[in-house]
């Protein structure tokens, strides 16, 4: 399956809330899975883990020198200025970080952001030589009456930058009511989401989209791991519960191993 992807898929761990500096010891288990290669090592992927801001600086002092990759999880728009308890996507790259996610349903929900703050926070992670994660998705609700497709697509319009390149920015596929509740989609409903997110990104950023990682996020584990990532247009993932525990995650990265 994977040897014939053009695309080289990105396998990412939301650690969220969750870890102190005990709990570095999981991250180092994937790394030396990483370096160790083989069995489970999802070798034709990139993976990366994005813990708290807390431990962003010591995860990626741990992973000079192998393939793991730190993210951060949320930055503000600006580079620096007096906003209490915020970080900027400079002060991310700073402590060896490579990207941030930005946009995820639990920033959205809890702390009111909209499309417009997103894109500005994405701009901030490219301004930060960061790569942006940019997370879209419909909740329970809006799936119930049909708007899918127009939930994404305002999402992808608003919070996307003009700027983006397949480089600097990676687009998951979330829906609300998938995330932390063992619930996932079919695999024909993320191939309709993910084929309508690439058409849509083309109109918005022409050939760019067509090398753009497109993430699928949502309950993903093990078990379910190859089926999602064998979806057309899926092109790795976005993990949070699953991606606290090595043998867990691993789990999830044997779907991209020879
Ligand atoms: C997430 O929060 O980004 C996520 C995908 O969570 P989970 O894998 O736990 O559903």
């Amino acid at each position: 399956m994977s040897t014939a992807r053009k695309i080289r898929p990105l396998v990412a761990g939301n650690w969220k809330m969750n870890g102190l500096k005990a709990g570095l010891g999981e991250a180092c288990k994937v790394r030396d899975a990483l370096k160790a290669g083989g069995g489970s090592a999802g070798a034709e992927a990139d993976v990366m883990i994005c813990p708290p801001a807390t431990l962003v600086a010591a995860l990626a002092q741990d992973a000079v020198g192998s393939r793991l990759l730190v993210g951060g999880q949320d930055c503000h728009a600006k580079a620096s200025g007096a906003n209490t308890g915020d970080i900027a996507a400079e002060m991310l790259a700073d402590a060896g970080a490579t990207a941030v996610i930005v946009g995820h349903s639990e920033r959205r929900m809890d702390h009111g952001e909209l499309d417009a703050e997103i894109r500005a926070k994405a701009e901030a992670a490219h301004r930060a030589g960061l790569i942006a994660i940019i997370c879209v998705g419909e909740t329970a609700g809006e799936r119930a009456i049909g708007l899918t497709l127009q939930v994404v697509g305002r999402q992808l319009a608003g919070a996307v930058p003009k700027g983006a390149t397949a480089a600097n920015t990676v687009v998951a596929y979330e829906p609300v009511w998938a995330i932390g509740t063992g619930l996932t989609p079919t695999a024909a409903d993320v191939a309709q989401v993910h084929q309508f997110m690439r058409e849509a990104l083309s109109k918005q950023l022409g050939s760019e989209a067509n090398s753009m990682r497109l993430l699928y996020g949502g309950s993903v584990k093990a078990s379910n791991a190859k089926e999602l990532m064998g979806v057309a247009n899926v092109d790795g993932a976005l993990v949070g519960g699953a991606s606290l525990k090595a043998d867990d995650f691993c789990g999830i990265l044997a779907a991209y191993c020879k």
